[in-house]
């Protein structure tokens, strides 16, 4: 899942990145309200973390800016301080959720799961699939009576098969979900994953669509 961060605070984005890194989301930062408001606009998010007060752009601008475009990706607020006035400006433009400074990172990822599954039309962290379950909020994943460790691509690259099953990801897609912006992806990167997976979970786990990407079964 890839997650668009617009916010100008050097100490608060580089937390937020770190922290979504580790819980396996691709994450671009962008520091100022216009380029942030163009990434928005061209790339594909499953969320943005949008702060208020930015150079250039404000983060009410942005979010009328793209609910206007008739944009549905899930807007979280970052907001500075607990002001009433700010929520209910922003739930009218169309936010899905606040967090307010100081916030915890748990609380960041909780919010985050949360949004991104709501918006997905799940009721719960857990996605499964036969006899395969993923627990998004802890990471862990369960075949029948084995647990499995994961490493951080491979739980994002399942994580986005098991949200559909049945929808076929391209190789594309896939890159586009799981890593960021500035970062160096092997031309098979994505078949390297696939490979640590099924040899794990068995060669039937995850589907190979000739010509088309891959999908677990319905
Ligand atoms: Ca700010």
């Amino acid at each position: 899942m890839r997650v668009l961060l617009i916010e100008d605070d050097p100490l608060i984005g580089t937390a937020i990145q770190q922290a979504l890194k580790d819980a396996s989301y691709s994450i671009d930062w962008t520091k100022d309200g216009l380029s942030g408001l163009a990434s928005a606009q061209i790339e594909d998010y499953s969320l943005i973390l949008l702060d208020l007060g930015l150079p250039k752009k404000n983060g009410f601008e942005i979010l009328s800016t793209l609910r206007e475009e008739n944009s549905k990706t899930p807007v979280i607020i970052i907001t500075a301080q607990d002001a009433i006035e700010d929520k209910i400006k922003g739930l009218d433009l169309g936010a899905d959720d606040f967090l307010v400074k100081p916030f915890s990172i748990d609380e960041l990822l909780a919010r985050t799961r949360a949004v991104t599954r709501r918006n997905q039309g799940a009721a719960s962290s857990i996605l499964s699939n036969g006899e395969l379950t993923l627990d998004n909020a802890t990471g862990e994943l369960t075949k029948g009576e084995d647990t499995f460790n994961l490493s951080a691509r491979e739980f994002a690259l399942l994580r986005l098969l098991l949200i559909k099953p049945g929808r076929i990801l391209s190789k594309s897609e896939l890159e586009e979900q799981i890593y960021g912006w500035n970062e160096e992806i092997a031309s098979n990167a994505v078949e390297v994953i696939i490979h640590e997976l099924r040899k794990k979970l068995g060669k039937d786990a995850i589907k190979n669509v000739r010509g088309l990407g891959w999908m677990v079964k319905k």
